[in-house]
This record gives C-alpha cells, structure tokens and sequence, in this order.
C-alpha cells in the first residue's frame, strides 16, 4: 500500500511541474534564413526543431526535420529558399506559457501530433504576437519524469 502510495504521490508531483522549470533554449533563425542553411543549424544544435523570428524578434514560425525534407525534395535551390516559404506560420502555432504545467505541454504535444512546442510570453495588446523565452520537446517531458522518479 505504502509502495503504491509513494508511487502515485512522485507521478502527481511530476504532472504538476512547471513549464518554467525544465524549458531549454530555443534555436533561433530569422525567416529570411535559407533552408539550406537552416539544416546546417539543424545539424549543428543537435535539435529537431527551428523556430523563427521576425525582423522584430517576434515568433513568426516552426521549421521541422519533416518541413525540411519536404522542402529538400525536388530540385528547389535551397540556399535561394527561405524557411519561411516553408515553415508552419503563425497563428497556426501551438505555444505554451511559462506557467503551464508540463501535464498541459505533453497533452498539447499529443493532442495536435508535435514533438515540440515554443515557450511563449504574449506581447501586450498585440494579438498573435509572442516573445520567445524557451522550448519543450517531448526530452523535455521523459528527462524530468526520470529526475523525479529517481529521486
Ligand atoms: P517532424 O517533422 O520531425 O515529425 P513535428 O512532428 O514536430 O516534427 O512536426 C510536424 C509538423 O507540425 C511540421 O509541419 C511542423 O512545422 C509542425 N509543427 C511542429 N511544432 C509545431 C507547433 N508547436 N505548432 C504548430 N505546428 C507545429
């Protein structure tokens, strides 16, 4: 009983943790980047996800491993193509606030059938517009029900 107990307590405590506390840095092009040269960063941060900002650092769009090969295949010249001809745009971004649960952020993940998500603080009075402040994948989630079921 005690066992069990102890079991469910650690999955609550895990399920109640914030977004805030396990996010990892966003890797960051501008959305004039080619596509080319997105890969290379792709490659580069040992990331599956690109996000990109406007000329005002604003969250403008999501680049994915499949958003490249898609763009990769055919004959496009990928140094002439920018990502953001080829990423999925704002505001059809799925985001997430610091002070959501990581419960809330892998339900989001599933729900809508993405490996991340952009961690977002909303521009005031400007609707759809957001600073990035961080990113959660699904790592994210497995690496802190690991730390908490260690513990
Ligand atoms: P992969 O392409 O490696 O399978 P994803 O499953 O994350 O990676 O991406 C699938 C599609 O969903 C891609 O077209 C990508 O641009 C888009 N996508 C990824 N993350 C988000 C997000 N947070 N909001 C909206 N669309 C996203």
């Amino acid at each position: 009983f005690n066992e069990n107990y102890e079991v469910k307590r650690q999955a609550e405590k895990f399920l109640h943790q914030k977004v805030i506390d396990y996010k990892a840095h966003p890797i960051v092009v501008e959305k004039s980047t080619a596509v080319y040269d997105a890969i290379v960063q792709l490659f580069l941060e040992d990331v599956g996800t690109l996000y990109a900002v406007d000329s005002r650092g604003h969250l403008a769009g999501v680049i994915s491993r499949k958003d490249l090969l898609r763009a990769s295949l055919g004959n496009k010249n990928l140094h002439e193509l920018p990502v953001s001809v080829i990423m999925t745009r704002m505001p059809n971004i799925f985001t997430i606030r610091p002070d959501e649960t990581l419960l809330e952020a892998a339900k989001k993940m599933i729900d809508n059938h993405i490996d991340s998500l952009p961690v977002v603080k909303e521009v005031e009075e400007e609707k759809n517009t957001y600073l990035l402040l961080g990113r959660i994948t699904k790592t994210t989630i497995t690496r802190a029900y690991l730390e908490i079921m260690e513990r």
